[in-house]
């Protein structure tokens, strides 16, 4: 039933026609519906094609062009809007394609700066990184480490480092004791021991462990 009665309401109007609904419209506060209704036109095509526009005082800051009114609730926030490039001059959020651009711009410049700092952190974490494993990365000092642990405390160690190899990398210290069937409430312990001998390393809260120790058969007794 819809379709059948939009199909019989004007899309369209002759010019003098199209005058006096406009000036219906910006002349009072009459409901835009009822004015459509009165002149068996579309509601939907009223802003877009039936109403003309009221022109407005000013020019365009963008490009100079001349500036209207597209509804009242423009006209009440003084919103002109550019006939040449669709630029509002008093609405939040424009669409126009220059704001559009403009917006699309900052937001890349954002996301630049934001990457070029999250790459200086990381290279500075970097540093620190090399760093560390200069000073304590060699076979001699984790062979000397690995010589203090007890064998609970290198099995604990061989499956942490498991478990920072595996995808993703999120540590949970408990769960790699749970997952082996060792006690979850000596982890403090053995984490904070693991650290003190630079097996660990923890560089501005991320952890790590010493490279060195690829390769080496941790769980074997010496
Ligand atoms: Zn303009
Ligand atoms: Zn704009």
């Amino acid at each position: 039933m819809g379709a059948h009665r939009s199909q019989a309401l004007l899309t369209e109007l002759p010019p003098d026609q199209a005058a006096r609904l406009s000036e219906q419209y910006w002349s009072a506060g009459r409901d835009y519906m009822s004015i459509a209704r009165a002149f068996r036109v579309r509601g939907d095509l009223f802003f877009t094609k039936l109403l003309l526009p009221m022109p407005a005082s000013g020019a365009c800051v963008l490009c100079g062009g001349n500036l209207v009114y597209t509804c009242r609730s423009g006209r009440r926030k003084n919103d002109g809007v550019c006939l040449a490039c669709k630029h509002h001059h008093n609405s939040g959020q424009c669409h126009c394609t220059q704001c559009d651009a403009a917006r699309a711009e900052a937001k890349h410049l954002r996301e630049e700066q934001i990457s070029m700092q999250e790459a200086a952190e990381e290279t500075r974490r970097a540093a620190l990184r090399q760093e560390w494993v200069e000073k304590y990365g060699t076979v001699e000092h984790v062979t000397w480490a690995l010589a203090q642990l007890s064998p609970a405390q290198r099995l604990y160690l061989s499956n942490a480092i498991r478990a920072f190899n595996e995808p993703g990398n999120v540590i949970y210290w408990e769960q790699i004791a749970r997952d082996y069937g060792q006690p979850e409430w000596r982890c403090p312990g053995w984490v904070r021991l693991l650290e003190s001998y630079h097996l660990f390393y923890v560089i501005e809260g991320i952890w790590g462990y010493n490279p060195a120790l690829d390769g080496i058969d941790i769980r074997r007794r010496r």
